[in-house]
């Protein structure tokens, strides 16, 4: 069976890599880009089944790398799921209203993280 592919995009080193382990210890196939920017070129060469997206990121925000996919007829159907640190009230509805697929809370739950994702699969 083919495995799962979600590029995880991320400034922190850290949180790529816990979000790395968690996923692939549940045999996702992932792969990392610290970068909106990069984000963008990666997800047009080699198309995820699903996107997690940090949301403050130095260059472009993962809010603006999230439309420059939705421009593209190659990426613009991949779910897109923002992860922020924010905990203001009403954050998730206003990035839900953005666009974005889904939400989710960082730091991460490992004991969750991998059936937050999958809930999240088409
Ligand atoms: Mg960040």
């Amino acid at each position: 069976m083919k495995k799962t592919h979600v590029l995880i995009v991320d400034d922190n080193l850290l949180n790529l890599e816990l979000a790395c382990d968690v996923l692939e210890l549940e045999d996702f196939h992932v792969t990392l880009v610290d970068s909106g920017e990069k984000s963008i070129t990666t997800a047009r060469q080699n198309p995820p089944d699903l996107i997690l997206m940090d949301l403050r990121m130095p260059g472009m925000s993962g809010l603006d790398a999230m439309r420059e996919l939705r421009k593209s007829e190659i990426t613009r159907d991949i779910p897109v799921i923002v992860l922020t640190a924010s905990v203001m009230a009403g954050e998730d509805v206003r990035l839900l209203a953005e666009g974005f697929d889904g939400f989710m809370q960082k730091p991460i739950s490992p004991a969750s993280f991998a059936d937050e994702v999958r809930a999240y699969l088409k």
